[in-house]
């Protein structure tokens, strides 16, 4: 990919580059005093959702036109960069009209390489900076896929945006972080800017700060933080938003070590294996939930819950896979024996 800087002029290169502002612009007054409360925290960049995709029909799904001479105003009172996200090809000809200075492309659309290509082919020409959301499965091909298109259609100023994957299990993330993937996108790509939302991937308040640290710790470039001047009355991810001041203090909390020490110091490495942990028990819990609808067919037919016939097959495939991923068979059968023992419980409360 042929990339250029996504700086723009009075930017600073220092990490984090921060975008901030609420999830949606709601009222003019709402965008307006989060704007002031923003830039008179040394923000640069304001963020606003002005058409917003929501899962189900009936929630808040933005203002829409009206909202884009609100952002205008921010502009000229605060001097802040706009930014706001598009989904199609009128998004964006209503944004550039009204002046936006970067625009976004959300997960839900990112995942869709149709939307993507009609996004691409209305920025012909256009040489503003464009961020691309991960899409909301993870899929790291469609990501870059993604971000291909809209270089294809001669963008240069590319960045990427982390906001985790969904995923259907309980967790304590709204989506997870899955660290490995942005990971490999650096890898990938290394001259990209990656952004961190950690507003979508935690989901809630207190998450806020140790996913920010985490970014930095994994030499992520910038943040992008939903801010809202009366979180508690957000019309959407109200749950997840901070005020200003408390987005100044997580950021004056923020430890920004060099690039070069963090990749290879034991903390990072650490963070990883805790990930991985979180990773081991949200499949296991998966695998105890498929169990459990196991043991509810099984009740219903009458079955008994052991059969020892797959149990043991399990155990066998599981072993000679363990092997070629370079496992003892030994291992790889203790963890098997541990698991089987827990969802053959966890099937017994099923037939009390
Ligand atoms: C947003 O940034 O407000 C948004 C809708 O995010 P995502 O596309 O990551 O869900
Ligand atoms: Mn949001």
């Amino acid at each position: 990919m042929e990339l250029e800087s996504i700086l723009l002029p009075g930017i600073d290169s220092k990490r984090p580059l921060i975008i901030a502002g609420p999830c949606s612009a709601e009222t003019e007054e709402q965008v307006i005093t989060t704007a002031m409360q923003l830039a008179s925290k040394g923000i640069k960049i304001f963020r606003a959702g002005i058409w917003k995709p929501r899962t189900k029909p009936g929630s808040f799904e933005g203002i829409g036109v009206e909202g884009l001479s609100w952002m205008q105003r921010v502009k000229k009172e605060t001097g802040m960069y706009i930014t706001t996200e598009v989904a199609t090809p009128k998004h964006v000809e209503a944004a550039l009209k009204a002046g936006m200075d970067m625009l976004w492309i959300g997960a839900r659309t990112s995942a869709n390489p149709f939307a993507v290509q009609e996004i691409a082919d209305a920025l012909q020409g256009v040489n503003i900076p464009v961020l691309i959301k991960n899409p909301v499965n993870p899929d790291l091909e469609l990501w870059i896929g993604a971000m291909e298109r809209i270089n294809n259609a001669g963008v240069k100023k590319i960045a990427a945006i982390h906001r985790g994957f969904s995923s259907y299990d309980k967790k304590i993330y709204r989506n997870l972080p899955q660290w490995p993937i942005p990971i490999e996108l650096r890898r990938r790509i290394p001259n990209l800017p990656i952004f961190c939302d950690p507003s979508h991937i935690g989901g809630k308040r207190e998450l806020v700060s140790p996913l920010c640290q985490q970014a930095m710790d994994l030499g992520f470039d910038g943040l992008i933080v939903e801010s809202h001047c009366n979180p508690d009355r957000a019309w959407s991810d109200a749950a997840q938003q901070i005020t200003p001041d408390v987005l100044d203090y997580i950021l004056s909390l923020l430890v920004i070590r060099e690039k070069k020490q963090t990749t290879e110091n034991l903390k990072e490495l650490r963070k990883q294996i805790d990930e991985c942990d979180n990773d081991l028990i949200e499949i296991l819990s998966k695998r105890m939930r498929v169990s459990r609808e196991i043991g509810t067919f099984k009740k219903e037919h009458e079955m008994a819950i052991l059969q020892t016939e797959r149990y043991t097959e399990i155990l066998e495939k599981r072993g000679a896979q363990g092997a070629l991923c370079g496992m003892s068979p030994e291992f790889i059968k203790k963890v098997f024996e541990a698991i089987h023992e827990e969802s053959v419980r966890q099937q017994m409360e099923i037939y009390q």
